[in-house]
């Protein structure tokens, strides 16, 4: 209880579990996250799991069964981790593994961890992790794309990028995340600021007319017609409204009128 006799609620907490955590954590002390961690939105801890191998070598991985190259993860360092990080809090976390073979990462993913209370990241490297591990200790895996890594340090530090900065309180306005790429299923409108005239161009007469209506069809009309032309796969998925699909078929005119076939 505080002194306004209210339950003191625990900030979402992340803690993340490799052989270099302190990546993640140097990530996350800067920008809007950073500021988000010293106003209490949000705890992130590391953990090495070096701490939790066996003495005196302190080994964390393995050659694999039935030979080839590289090594893998111990199933065991990673457990005995893993109880120490359930045990560091009453809450119980979601297990996330980070790897190249898990569902892409996406905005929808993020919001759904950011309402939980308690996330643990896996980070791998050398071949991955022994596969009992993943099989009884993991809940999801996530891939930042079709690309490897040598290491998920780097998804566990834009998990908690992307996740910290929709936290509620953590943006100045909340309204900025909320128009951002993908939140809407849509790339985001283009954005200019000062000076109007520069010698790179003049910024659209509408954002400077004042007129707020015209200015946010405008802007929906820009981000119907960049997801077309850039990203057409989520348009795909969506059945636009009626309105939507005249702003989106007077752009595709448009845009088909001041550049020659091909250019796209
Ligand atoms: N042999 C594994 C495979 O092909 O699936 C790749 C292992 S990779 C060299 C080492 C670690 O980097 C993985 O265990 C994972 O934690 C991380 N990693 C690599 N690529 C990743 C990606 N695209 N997304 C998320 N994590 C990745």
């Amino acid at each position: 209880m505080n002194l306004a006799n209210e339950p003191v609620v625990a900030p979402p907490r992340i803690d993340v579990v490799g052989l270099f955590p302190e990546l993640v954590l140097q990530s996350a002390a800067v920008g809007v996250v950073g500021r988000a961690l010293r106003r209490g939105l949000l705890q992130v801890e590391g953990w090495q799991l070096r701490d939790f191998a066996e003495e005196p070598h302190r080994s964390v991985d393995d050659r694999p069964y039935g030979g080839g190259p590289g090594m893998v993860m111990l199933v065991d360092p990673l457990r005995r981790c893993l109880q120490a990080v359930r045990e560091a809090d009453p809450r119980p976390p979601r297990v996330l593994l980070m790897s190249p073979q898990g569902a892409p990462l996406t905005q929808a993913r993020i919001r759904g961890w950011a309402r939980l209370p308690r996330l643990v990241l896996v980070c791998g490297r050398y071949e991955g992790v022994d596969e009992r591990f993943v099989a009884h200790c993991v809940d999801e895996q996530v891939s930042l794309g079709d690309y490897v890594l040598s290491g998920g340090e780097l998804a566990a530090a834009v998990i908690v990028d992307a996740l910290g900065r929709v936290l509620d309180g953590a943006l100045g306005d909340p309204r900025s995340a909320v128009q951002d790429s993908f939140e809407d299923g849509l790339l985001d409108c283009p954005h200019y600021t000062r000076p109007e005239c520069h010698e790179l161009g003049v910024v659209p007469e509408v954002l400077r007319s004042g007129d707020h209506a015209a200015i946010a069809r405008w802007r929906r009309q820009q981000a119907l017609g960049r997801t077309w032309r850039w990203r057409p796969d989520l348009l795909q998925r969506r059945v636009l409204s009626d309105e939507d699909r005249r702003l989106l078929e007077e752009y595709r005119k448009r845009h088909a009128a001041a550049e020659p076939p091909g250019t796209d």
